[in-house]
């Protein structure tokens, strides 16, 4: 027999969402038994309705905090029955903040934080609701850890739809990579199993990277684990406003070797116009490395690199610190070297992208943007590039939904500020906007990262449906149209639907 060992469920820990009170909101919640359904009048509906991007200000009618299947079940039930529109939560993280809006029901599944190990089949049974800084605490008592995601504070029920980057990418794949079987509740109120080999495999498909929220409400997942190792975790950084030219070259030269970096080694970079450890405005290149296991060997391949990126700093002429530093800890790492904490609720905008063509000529336009640009006093904005490539290329690309196996790094571009109603708000969006424009414009990139969406790539043409279409094209290339037919199989009347959710076909 196959034994799986719990974890305690955690207390539990506030998702926040919104709305106007509803007339009926004593029916609505009497509908529903035994569950805790959260409305405007309630004391905690404030702290309730709240989502990780403070820059939206949604306000369901109700947060219905499911504890389990049954729950997802009658809820879903309900709000067919009531003709009424939802959106799935598991920890608000979205970044354009599709797990909430007005006058909906919110499905919360952030109560849902079981975390079951077998030792024996080095597997886990994950419910949504986990974050992963206690994912990684408990897989790591049982010796084993999960290629999941940078940020700490990040759910398992969205990240793995959309495929999942972390600093185990290279050597473990994304995180939709380790999954074996979904428990899922369907968009009739239908309990499914769902894996690679049973009947619903084209579902499992989708799942894997087609993005959160199109197919049904998922109550637990099931991972393969890897043997936990430690790792050594250095940081190289460079500053200087003089040096333009030669962070252009130390960019190049990180982005030519990503590809050949030993598969144990997933790293990112930051390009900034502010070193936040100096606090010291100035163009900064900072390239962080995880490098999986204690082994030298490893190890001797990032101080090779750091070499390589001095010789070229000798040879033009630079007096300015190549800063190379051995950090203690997984924190230290995922800490953004930059102006603002960004695993706390904050205004923010992203967008992202892959990249396309000749690696010179993207570098000089990442370096000519930031040095132009320069910083705001009151916002962090910054491009992050994510190392792909490993493990991640090869896994067979027809085995998951995730268009952009073959690419070696992502860009996310990065604005976050303190004040959702800062004057400056809409410059700081407009930064990412251009950035992302300019390289686009100059035939540097291409597609775009579920996980780190933006509904805003495409100028509206005055029909809606085809910019929509033209939207998710980025973000899912050819799969788009196989996605639609799963859509269409498993919920044809839409009922998941919100701004970037896939339409049927
Ligand atoms: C600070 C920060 C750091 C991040 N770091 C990373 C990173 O390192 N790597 C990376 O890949 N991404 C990262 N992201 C992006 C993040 O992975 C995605 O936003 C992810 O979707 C968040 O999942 P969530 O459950 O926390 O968010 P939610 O907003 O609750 O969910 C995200 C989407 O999935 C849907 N969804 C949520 N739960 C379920 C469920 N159980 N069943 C069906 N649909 C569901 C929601 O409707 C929503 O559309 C980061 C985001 C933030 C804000």
């Amino acid at each position: 027999m196959v034994l799986f060992k719990k974890s305690k469920p955690r207390q539990e820990e506030v998702l926040d969402v919104g709305g106007k009170a509803r007339l009926n909101s004593k029916d609505f919640k009497q509908a529903l038994p035994g569950i805790r359904v959260i409305s405007e009048e309630d004391p905690d509906y404030e702290r309730s309705r709240q989502i990780q991007n403070t820059r939206f200000n949604y306000k369901p009618f109700y947060i219905v905090k499911c504890q389990n299947k049954d729950d997802v079940v009658k809820t879903i039930k309900l709000c067919q029955r009531e003709n009424k529109s939802v959106r799935i939560c598991s920890g608000g993280h979205q970044h354009e903040g599709m797990c909430s809006a007005d006058n909906v029901v919110v499905i919360d599944l952030s109560c849902m934080r079981e975390i079951s190990v077998c030792k024996d089949s080095c597997t886990a049974w994950i419910e949504p609701g986990s974050q992963l800084q206690y994912v990684y605490q408990e897989l790591e008592a049982d010796d084993f850890t999960l290629p999941g995601g940078g940020g700490d504070t990040v759910n398992i029920g969205g990240l793995v739809q959309g495929g999942g980057w972390g600093m185990l990418a290279r050597a473990g794949g994304l995180t939709c990579d380790s999954l074996q079987e979904v428990k899922l509740v369907t968009a009739t109120g239908k309990p499914i199993r769902v894996t690679q080999d049973n009947q619903y495999q084209d579902l499992f498909w989708g799942i894997k990277g087609g993005g959160g929220g199109n197919f049904g409400v998922i109550i637990q997942y099931k991972f393969q684990l890897m043997k936990h190792q430690d790792a050594q975790l250095i940081s190289i950084s460079y500053t200087s406003d003089k040096d333009k030219i030669l962070i252009t070259k130390l960019l190049e030269c990180y982005l030519n070797e990503l590809p050949i970096f030993d598969d144990n080694i997933t790293s990112f970079a930051r390009v900034s116009h502010y070193n936040a450890q100096k606090q010291e405005s100035g163009l900064t290149l900072t390239m962080r490395f995880n490098c999986f296991g204690r082994d030298n060997i490893i190890y001797n391949k990032v101080r090779d690199f750091f070499e390589k990126l001095s010789d070229l700093k000798q040879k033009a002429g630079s007096h300015h610190q190549l800063e190379w530093e051995n950090l203690d800890t997984q924190q230290e790492i995922r800490d953004a070297d930059l102006l603002i904490n960004s695993s706390v609720a904050l205004p923010h905008k992203v967008s992202s992208a892959f990249p396309k063509g000749n690696i010179t000529k993207l570098s000089q336009k990442i370096i000519d943007f930031v040095y132009k640009q320069k910083n705001f006093n009151k916002a962090a904005t910054y491009l992050s590039i994510h190392s792909l490539g490993g493990k991640i290329k090869k896994i067979s690309a027809d085995s998951s939904s995730f268009f952009y196996r073959d690419k070696e790094f992502l860009l996310q571009f990065q604005a976050w500020w303190q004040q959702p109603n800062d004057e400056q708000s809409g410059d700081y969006i407009n930064w990412v906007r251009n950035f992302r424009q300019e390289l686009d414009n100059a035939g540097c990139i291409e597609g775009a990262f579920i996980n780190f969406p933006d509904q805003t790539i495409v100028e509206p043409s005055g029909d809606e449906k085809a910019d929509k279409i033209k939207l998710l094209k980025y973000y899912y290339g050819d799969n788009l149209d196989r996605l639609r037919e799963i859509k269409a199989k498993y919920d044809p009347h839409n009922f998941f639907s919100f701004g970037m959710s896939i339409p049927p076909k």
